[in-house]
């Protein structure tokens, strides 16, 4: 941590902060949701001619499938432990986000011309992004089901640990884990012994 007080280091330090990769993570998120906003708006046109219901359309499925792959991303490793164990399924995330941004950008510059072709993207995006959201929700759940599961197990043992601990209870009150320990207590118990008094008498 020396070096963030060299001044001369400064601006290097700025510039590889997790702040600013969080801001440009941000700018790219933006991007990609104008970016599927356009796409989705433009698929939606022969579709829904009513432009304020079309708008309000496209917005909520370019949030839904900018956000889905962001959020997905930082769960990998989580969606991989959970669900896709054996295969390692979400370590090809990276590569499916890039390949559905050029194949965007390339819908978007018209490289690509296909209006079918569009169509059939922009669904599969959307299926894929549901899909992930789904797989999120669905690791997470059972993620919290193990939690609780852990918590109530622990809650128990410590209960029956208590209960071990008091097993053998004198007269007085006092409550101890076995035969031996609660006779050494009764040897100096006077509650006890008064009890016994009274029972012989
Ligand atoms: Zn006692």
């Amino acid at each position: 941590m020396k070096y963030i007080n060299n001044r001369n280091l400064y601006l290097e330090n700025r510039i590889t902060s997790l702040r600013l990769v969080t801001l440009l993570m941000l700018f790219y998120l933006i991007g990609y949701f104008l970016k599927s906003f356009f796409l989705f708006e433009k698929s939606f046109t022969d579709l829904i001619s009513n432009s304020i219901a079309r708008y309000i359309t496209s917005v909520f499925s370019a949030i839904v499938s900018a956000s889905a792959l962001l959020v997905t991303y930082v769960h990998k490793d989580h969606l991989n432990k959970m669900i896709g164990e054996k295969y390692k399924l979400f370590n090809v995330l990276p590569y499916v986000i890039f390949l559905f941004d050029v194949l965007m950008m390339l819908l978007i510059f018209d490289v690509i011309k296909s209006k079918t072709f569009r169509l059939v993207f922009i669904s599969i995006l959307y299926a894929v992004c549901g899909l992930l959201l789904i797989s999120i929700f669905k690791a997470l759940y059972k993620q919290e089901q193990a939690s609780i599961k852990q918590e109530r197990a622990k809650v128990e043992q410590k209960e029956a640990e208590q209960k071990q601990k008091t097993a053998f209870k004198c007269v007085c009150g006092a409550g101890f884990a076995s035969q031996k320990a609660l006779s050494g207590h009764q040897g100096k118990c006077k509650i006890y012994k008064e009890s016994k008094k009274q029972v012989i008498s």
